[in-house]
């Protein structure tokens, strides 16, 4: 008896776990990685990764992040649609340059997609409401397969 109580606790504490990890899937304390005035190897990578994407020309790739790195840093903001405000957080890097992140920040979160679907979303989306078969996946793998983030529940802007 008591041996099948203390297995019916342990299930349901695995099954507490699993939805927490499901809940929290996302970094909520999305972290600022650069901002003016800084100088690193960490800032040389970001700058590169902005010349990578036009953003930055390439002769201002040189580890300090300056006005012009800040400047570089705000018109990627704007283009996608983060408030530009020249502080580039850890989820923003994500999306500037996923090779960069993966190199500097070894993690990657859980997006999903549905049976049939091309496009991947956030946990809460409206249109995994009705999906019959919904699979967690990192938004890595994801991309590798040719998934497209969801229109409806923005999954870059978290
Ligand atoms: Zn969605």
């Amino acid at each position: 008896m008591i041996r099948k109580m203390i297995a019916l606790t342990l299930a349901l504490l695995m099954l507490i776990s699993v939805f927490g990890v499901s809940e929290s899937k996302f970094d909520d304390n999305d972290t600022i990685v650069a901002m003016i005035g800084d100088e690193s190897d960490f800032v040389q990578a970001v700058e590169e990764a902005l010349v990578k994407k036009g953003f930055l020309l390439e002769d201002e790739a040189d580890g300090y992040f300056d006005q012009y790195t800040e400047l570089a840093v705000m018109n990627f903001q704007m283009s996608k649609d983060y408030e530009a405000n020249g502080l580039l957080t850890k989820r923003q890097l994500y999306w500037l340059d996923r090779a960069t992140y993966n190199k500097w920040f070894d993690t990657s979160y859980i997006v999903y997609i549905t049976n049939g679907g091309s496009r991947y979303h956030l946990w809460e989306c409206a249109a995994l409401k009705n999906a019959l078969e919904i699979m967690p996946i990192s938004v890595n793998i994801a991309e590798d397969l040719g998934y497209y983030p969801c229109k409806r529940c923005k999954p870059y802007l978290y």
